[in-house]
């Protein structure tokens, strides 16, 4: 195979939900058609427990989890497909939140009974920022749940999306009788037996004709004639464009459990999906078929055993391919690096790899040389846009705790900021260092970590922050700049980019800030644009 058709044949994904809505399940199913696993319950949830979230073992497990299931790779049909794993827990977003900088599109779960969820909400907002095609399924059809039209009406008013349904459900819970699939034309049908993998499809060429009643039922299929019509009256026909372009998102319904559904979602997406797509960066567009190679660090792992400090840095590669044993620049550190065992990820396990082609995802050992958003390439000079920092949710001061480990202290922080752990802020006034989260574990999992691979110890303090905000000196007047910093100096500090920040401790503060200070341009994340 040559490599425009090995670019082809890629589709990296993330699969987003609030959880509980399926996720696992699902990826589940996804990885049993590619024959990537034998059986169920091999792929373990990554969720965190509840009522465990300051059960250490607990963060141990997750974050051991969260590297076995970092990227699932497999085959199915001619297609390379790589599933790119999103923490559900909102402690973690920030992880989803770049993560979903290396997908080219993403499949959103919603639970037919809950419907969109707060998780969901925010996931599927960063999705329509970056312009990322996006794909719903509808699961749990097994359950009573809402009606399918009203389902989709929230999807739209919630999620800010248009979607098109690929596939409608006949009957629902109790009397769910199977799926029509628009995209195929044919109708598969729900046997309840959770242990079967070959589904009794059927084709109805013309839903019109009589076959339909004798498969459904009439009733049943007087009501799916008038559903059918329905939909094609009120919603859009299936547009690829549109679709890709982030206008457009096709809806499919099934139970993941029941491994329903999963079949025809699969093959109409490798068919739809985007392969990898061209991305921005500082200096220009870079596309996949280039032939030299680029690519981004979207995660760092760090190894959990103390006594081996390296840490895996996961990069997507944009354009080119990643060969084994070739120099490679490090546009930050401007510094020529070569990687002797690059991993490959597949359904369990990694492995050293001699290359690798754009929309892939290789694993880089690595002794600190990479943060987030760190960029590789062939001796070109530029920067990936797209990784923004949002802001944290949690500030806290973060005092030392044992005055002879300060070094250590110092060096963990640092370290674990490269990770994103979470996010480090610096007051101008007098150099205290104040850490923001989105989720109040982070603070747990900081202190633990600290101690266990650093020998460091540290306290934290509270610091009323409601919110940090960016602020981008350049089009200021200088006056009112100079008088801004003056009147709120307590609150100002330097994220780990040296970027200026306005910790505001209320909503009211920053309207108040905003309109004393009109060219004083404050931001919720770290890229303006
Ligand atoms: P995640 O948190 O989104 O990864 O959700 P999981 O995949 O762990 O699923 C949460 C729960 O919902 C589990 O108990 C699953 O067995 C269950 N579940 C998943 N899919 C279905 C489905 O199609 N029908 C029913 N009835 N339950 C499901």
């Amino acid at each position: 195979m040559n490599f425009t058709q090995e670019i082809a044949r890629r589709r990296t994904f993330g699969i987003i939900s609030h959880p509980d809505a399926g996720k696992t399940t699902l990826t589940e199913k996804l990885l049993l058609f590619g024959g990537a696993i034998q059986e169920a319950g091999a792929v373990k949830s990554n969720k965190i427990k509840k009522g465990a979230t300051s059960d250490f073992m607990e963060i141990e497990r997750q974050r051991g989890i969260s590297v076995a299931t970092s990227v699932l790779a497999f085959n199915y049909k001619d297609k390379k497909i790589n599933i790119l794993d999103t923490p559900g827990h909102k402690d973690f977003a920030e992880d989803t939140y770049r993560t979903l900088t290396a997908v080219d599109s993403v499949i959103v779960v919603i639970d037919v009974a809950k419907g969109v969820e707060e998780q969901t909400e925010k996931l599927v907002s960063v999705c329509r920022m970056r312009k990322i095609p996006i794909l719903v399924f509808i699961n749990k059809l097994d359950r009573e749940g809402k009606d399918a039209f009203d389902l989709m009406d929230e999807v739209e008013k919630k999620l800010g999306l248009q979607v098109t349904p690929m596939s409608f459900p006949i009957g629902m819970g109790y009397d769910f009788q199977g799926i029509y699939n628009l995209w195929e034309k044919n109708i598969n049908l729900f046997s309840g037996d959770s242990r079967k993998n070959i589904e009794d499809v059927i084709e109805i060429k013309d839903i019109k004709s009589n076959e339909l009643d004798q498969v459904v039922g009439e009733k049943a299929a007087a009501k799916l004639r008038d559903e059918l019509e329905l939909i094609q009256e009120v919603y859009p026909e299936f547009d690829r464009d549109a679709y890709l372009e982030g206008n457009l998102q096709p809806v499919f319904f099934g139970s993941a459990l029941n491994n329903f559904g999963v079949r025809e979602l699969l093959d109409c997406f490798i068919e739809i999906a985007p392969s990898p797509r061209p991305k921005d960066s500082d200096t220009r567009l870079v596309k996949p078929d280039e032939e030299k190679l680029s690519g981004f660090v979207f995660k760092i792992h760090a190894n959990m055993d103390p006594k081996h400090r390296d840490r895996l840095a996961f990069v997507k590669i944009v354009s080119g391919t990643f060969e084994r044993n070739k120099p490679y620049t490090h546009v930050r550190l401007q510094k020529t690096l070569k990687f002797s065992s690059p991993n490959a990820f597949f359904a369990e396990r990694k492995e050293i790899v001699d290359i690798s082609y754009p929309g892939d995802i290789v694993g880089l050992h690595d002794t600190g040389n990479f943060k987030i958003g760190d960029t590789l390439t062939e001796g070109e000079m530029m920067n990936f846009k797209g990784i923004p920092s949002f802001s944290p949710e949690h500030f806290r001061y973060i005092n030392n705790a044992d005055p002879m480990k300060a070094k250590q202290l110092e060096k963990g922080i640092d370290q674990l900021m490269d990770e994103g752990v979470a996010q480090l802020f610096t007051l101008e006034m007098n150099n205290r260092k104040v850490i923001g989260t989105v989720g109040a574990l982070q603070y747990e999992v900081i202190q633990y970590r600290l101690e266990h691979e650093y020998g460091a110890k540290c306290s934290y303090e509270n610091f009323p922050v409601h919110k940090a905000c960016w602020v981008k000196p350049d089009d200021a007047k200088n006056e009112e700049f100079a008088e801004f910093k003056r009147i709120k100096q307590k609150f100002l500090a330097h994220d780990k980019y040296g970027q200026l920040v306005f910790l505001a401790d209320s909503d009211f503060t920053i309207q108040m800030t905003q309109s004393k200070y009109p060219s004083v341009k404050l931001f919720f994340t770290s890229e303006s644009e």
